[in-house]
């Protein structure tokens, strides 16, 4: 595969995952210009006086183009790095979070989806199941869409059934589809490292996804295939009760606020989700191949964190 391709083959994943917005992902002016320069015409074979001239070396390909071929390089989720602050303590990130009131500010500018008092749970299916347990039995023997003929298991979710905050993702991948266990696996590893950086571990928290079932091969999840699932979502949202819920990546944020606006713009506000809180940042699987949004979603958890803190 070549410059061009490696560079369509990046694109096109980060397509893919909604982004509309592109970075040049940690890689240096240098690397920049050497993948550009790679991506030009080639010249025409000098003849007469110029034979003695050595041809240049070739520029080699960036790392992060490299990685889009040989696959996901296991990635520590240390991206303080670019900021001073250490990253992993509490007291650090209460440090430099976003003023308190700057949060009047950042409800201003979230969607609002419903209302506390609102109808959604009481229309809910199964609003009548009395609990976390309860539902997940439901879910491992659903059959109301096709990826449950697909997949090896059902992966309902799990945590702590009160939790203050509660992380949603996309879909069962292959390890959590192998294990029946949510964020499992590098990805799993990750979100792990994002909580203990505010003083959650995963015991403290519920982590679930909006589809229970691997979608095949990882595709994206089908309109029929959410519409069938989020009540499942929905009624682990009412029996949870979090004070905030972190969307992780374009496909939670986007389905949980009924928007197909990129998650770009989606950051940086808080979003309300029936009364609950709603922080959106980018899920822990792009940001492993994506290490240059570990900035960015530092601050979004921060923001979740302060969030949490005064809703006590
Ligand atoms: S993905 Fe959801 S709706 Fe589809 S079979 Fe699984 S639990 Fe049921």
């Amino acid at each position: 595969m070549d410059g061009r391709e490696r560079l369509r083959a990046y694109l096109e994943q980060r397509r893919e995952m909604g982004e509309s917005e592109f970075m040049l992902d940690g890689m240096s002016v240098v690397e920049a210009l050497a993948a550009i320069d790679k991506l030009r015409p080639s010249k025409p074979p000098q003849t007469s006086r110029s034979t003695n001239v050595k041809a240049p070396e070739p520029a080699p390909v960036p790392a992060p183009l490299r990685g889009v071929a040989e696959g996901h390089r296991a990635q520590s989720f240390d991206a303080r790095p670019q900021a001073a602050a250490p990253f992993g303590t509490h007291e650090t990130a209460k440090s430099s979070s976003p003023a308190t009131d700057d949060l009047a500010a950042r409800f201003a500018q979230g969607i609002v989806i419903g209302s506390a008092g609102g109808t959604l749970f009481e229309q809910n299916p199964y609003r009548d199941v009395a609990s976390l347990a309860e539902l997940a039995k439901l879910i491992d023997a659903c059959t109301l869409c096709r990826l449950h003929e697909t997949a090896k298991c059902a992966v309902p979710g799990e945590g702590n059934p009160d939790a203050d905050f509660m992380c949603v993702g996309e879909a069962p991948g292959a390890n959590e589809d192998e294990t029946g266990h949510p964020f499992v696996g590098q990805a799993g590893g990750l979100l792990t490292k994002i909580l203990a950086a505010i003083d959650l571990s995963r015991d403290q928290v519920f982590i679930t996804n909006v589809l229970k079932h691997r979608p095949p091969a990882n595709r994206n999840p089908l309109p029929d295939e959410v519409d069938a699932c989020s009540p499942y979502l929905v009624r682990q949202i009412q029996l949870v009760k979090p004070k905030v819920i972190l969307a992780l990546g374009t496909f939670a944020a986007q389905t949980l606020l009924e928007t197909k606006t990129p998650i770009g713009k989606l950051r940086g506000a808080i979003h309300r989700y029936h009364g609950i809180p709603l922080i959106v940042t980018y899920h822990p699987a792009a940001l492993l191949r994506n290490p240059a949004w570990k900035r960015p979603t530092w601050e979004d958890v921060k923001l979740a964190r302060l969030v949490l803190d005064s809703s006590k």
